[in-house]
């Protein structure tokens, strides 16, 4: 037996915002759990989460509500829940806030609401009017998201925005050429459907898809936070080892050289006694900014610990790196260092060690690379030693630069 299915827009805006809600309340719960520098966008979204279905709750009382309220106050909050959203997504990608768009946005909105609702009321026109504004801001999420997102759960963001931004565009040209398709709020007709349609489940998917994103950013940055060291910023020996011996890997594969820099500054102990510890931390930034000025942008920098550190040169010799080490050196001793209105000469001694055949993990050839360093040391520091198995000796009568 078949019986007649009838679809009630009133009840499914309200069931849409009901959803909206809660899954803004999951959002504020599991906010909670996200790093600290997200609060602020997770906190627009949630406001997003509330005005919105605040908005959609009034327009399905038209019948019951005074025009103010049922047009003018809940398009009002449908618009200004939809900017929350570009509000949030801005802060979440570390954009400057651009107010004044979004404003007008509101302002229009409520313009053209009072307009046609109140003043001069005419559905068509003022759907229409709403229609390309609440297709501009959706719009400006989905631009947001995909100019400045990466990788695949953009898409579950960036998809509702994008469909919510073309159905809002769509019902506007509808109606400018048929305005017979919506002669009351509640009508069930196809676009009205979309409409609806796009109010009860964009916020919902949305909000997985922001969720989401804050989940796959904060995997990203625990992941860096364990490759990369806290003070200076660059690699840390756990990530160095990885990358060397993924970088020795590739050299044998091809049949490339590849050679490391093992670095350590010279009497640094005594900048810490003199100095105070936190002018140490700073000479170690600094070193490590000025040890980047000379590197060649596949070479890689690491802290081994303390006040050493290591250089992966791929694809470079032993002459080349000896070169290189020399070119750091020399940098250091020239000028002195700048630590917070300290001035010091810091020098560095540094050991070369190349790629041997006979090296079967990464720890045989750093252990050369710091036996050439310890020899420098020996030899007076500030130089560049190379370790004997890198096949490169200093012409005779030169100092072994
Ligand atoms: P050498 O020329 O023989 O290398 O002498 P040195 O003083 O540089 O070497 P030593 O190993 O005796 O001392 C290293 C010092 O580095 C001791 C330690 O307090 C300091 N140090 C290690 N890590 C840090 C750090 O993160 N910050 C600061 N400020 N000092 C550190
Ligand atoms: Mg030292
Ligand atoms: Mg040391």
């Amino acid at each position: 037996m078949a019986t007649s299915w009838t679809f009630d827009i009133r009840s499914a805006l309200l069931v849409g915002a009901l959803l909206t809600l809660m899954i803004g309340l999951v959002l504020l719960v599991v906010g909670r759990a996200l790093p600290a520098a997200y609060r602020p966008s997770v906190r627009w979204w949630v406001g997003a989460t509330l005005l919105q279905p605040a908005g959609f709750a009034l327009l399905s009382l038209r019948d019951t509500l005074s025009p103010i309220l049922s047009i003018v106050v809940a398009n009002a909050f449908v618009v200004m829940g939809l900017t929350a959203y570009v509000v949030a997504l801005r802060r979440f990608h570390g954009l400057p806030a651009r107010h004044g768009p979004l404003a007008a946005a509101v302002a229009a909105m409520v313009a053209a609401s009072f307009y046609w609702g109140l003043v001069d009321p005419d559905l068509t026109s003022r759907l229409i009017v709403v229609s390309i504004i609440l297709a501009g801001v959706l719009g400006t999420s989905a631009a947001i998201i995909y100019r400045h997102g990466r990788g695949p759960v953009r898409h579950v963001a960036g998809v509702p925005f994008a469909a919510a931004a073309a159905i809002m565009a769509y019902r506007a040209v509808v109606l400018l050429f048929d305005p017979s398709l919506v002669t009351t709020v509640f009508q069930v007709t196809h676009v009205q459907l979309l409409t609806y349609a796009v109010a009860s489940v964009l916020p919902v998917i949305a909000t997985i898809g922001f969720l989401l994103l804050c989940t796959e950013r904060s995997q990203h940055e625990l992941e860096r936070a364990a490759r990369v060291d806290y003070l200076t910023g660059c690699y840390n020996r756990r990530a160095i080892e990885e990358l060397a011996t993924h970088s020795m890997a590739g050299a044998r594969r091809h049949g490339l050289p590849l050679s490391l820099l093992v670095l350590d500054i010279d009497h640094f102990k005594r900048i810490n006694d003199e100095l105070g510890h936190a002018i140490g931390d700073l000479a170690l930034m600094e070193s490590v900014a000025r040890i980047r000025t000379t590197l060649r942008t596949e070479d890689v920098l690491g802290r081994l610990g303390g006040e050493e550190f290591i250089v992966l040169m791929p694809n470079a010799d032993g002459a080349s790196a000896v070169q290189a080490g020399e070119r750091i050196r020399s940098s250091f001793s020239a000028q002195p260092l700048r630590m917070d209105g300290h001035h010091r000469t810091v020098t560095l001694s540094i050991g070369v060690a190349t790629l041997a055949p006979m090296d079967r993990e990464f720890s045989q050839l750093l252990q050369r690379g710091d036996r050439a360093m310890y020899a420098a040391k020996n030899a007076g520091r500030d130089l560049v030693m190379p370790d004997a198995m890198t096949g490169w000796e200093p012409p005779p009568g030169e100092r072994a630069v």
